[in-house]
Order: C-alpha cells, then sequence, then structure tokens
C-alpha cells in the first residue's frame, strides 16, 4: 500500500488517517490498473514477435498524449543489423497514427518466460525523441513484478539537437 503511494507521486503519504489519503489511494489504484493495461498490451503484441534467431521476443506498448495506445513487437532479420525493437516498431506504429508524444511505454520481453528487459541504449534515445525527462517506462517480469522508470533515470543527459 506504501508503494502505491509512493508510486502515485513520490511523496510521502500524509500520516492523518494512519498514512493513508484516500483520494491518493484512489488515484494509485487507477494508475496501477492503467499500467497493467498498457503491460497487458505489450504483452499480447509479443506473441507476434518475429525472433527466430535470438527466440528473445519483445513486445512494447505506448500511451500517446491522446491516450491511444500503439503497440510493437521486435522483428528480427537474416541479416542480423537489420533487426527492430519492439520499442522502434510501436514508435513507428505511433507515428503513423497521427501521435506526438509518448506518455508512457511497457516492454516486456525474453525467450520462454518474461525476463525483466529494460530498452537497450539505441531505444531509449528513440523513447526520447518522443518523450521527456518524465516519461514513464513500465517493465514487468514473469512473476508480475513491475518496475517503473522515468526517462530522466533511464536516460540522463539524453542527447538534444538544441542541447537542452
Ligand atoms: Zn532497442
Amino acid at each position: 500500500m506504501y508503494d502505491l503511494v509512493l508510486a502515485a507521486g513520490n511523496t510521502l503519504p500524509d500520516m492523518r488517517n494512519g498514512g493513508i489519503d484516500p483520494t491518493e489511494l484512489e488515484r494509485a489504484k487507477v494508475m496501477e490498473n492503467r499500467d497493467k493495461e498498457l503491460l497487458d498490451h505489450a504483452r499480447a503484441v509479443r506473441d507476434r514477435a518475429h525472433a527466430p534467431y535470438s527466440k528473445f521476443k519483445v513486445g512494447a506498448a505506448i500511451v500517446d498524449e491522446a491516450g491511444r495506445i500503439h503497440v510493437g513487437c521486435n522483428v528480427e532479420n537474416a541479416a542480423y543489423p537489420l533487426g527492430a525493437c519492439a520499442e522502434a516498431t510501436a514508435i513507428g506504429a505511433m507515428v503513423s497514427s497521427s501521435g506526438n508524444k509518448i506518455a508512457a511505454i511497457a516492454i516486456v520481453g525474453g525467450r520462454s518466460k518474461l525476463e525483466l528487459c529494460p530498452p537497450c541504449g539505441g531505444c531509449r534515445q528513440r523513447i526520447a525523441e518522443f518523450g521527456d525527462a518524465n516519461t514513464n517506462i513500465l517493465l514487468m517480469d514473469e512473476n508480475g513484478d513491475i518496475q517503473r522508470y522515468t526517462l530522466a533515470e533511464l536516460l540522463p543527459l539524453a542527447f538534444r539537437l538544441d542541447g537542452k
């Protein structure tokens, strides 16, 4: 429960009412459900991954600035460097649907079972192109344990043409 409150805003709980603010708790539950829904989309699209070489299937689901969800999976190629990451194909789907900004992205991957699958370095930069320091990145392992990061945590000092 304490974790839920922290996840909602990274603030310490109000100690009145035993430290639980009902409004905050409700908000945390809504966010938790949204995170799980986005992760479910990532899991579903992972099944369609084309990964005959690495056998490492990845699914990614983005919620954009309008609340729309866009999904992508990794697409490998016999010429290995031509393979595309799930995050990249999900971003392509978002842009193709006129989405402009990544509010959150969920990523799941693994061979037989889900392993914690943080985005590769290149994809962190791809996410930065359509996100900001507070963009949420959600990861989940086989046990259903969810890890939440901001882009700033995973890509400090991101490259930007304007230097900002
Ligand atoms: Zn990648």
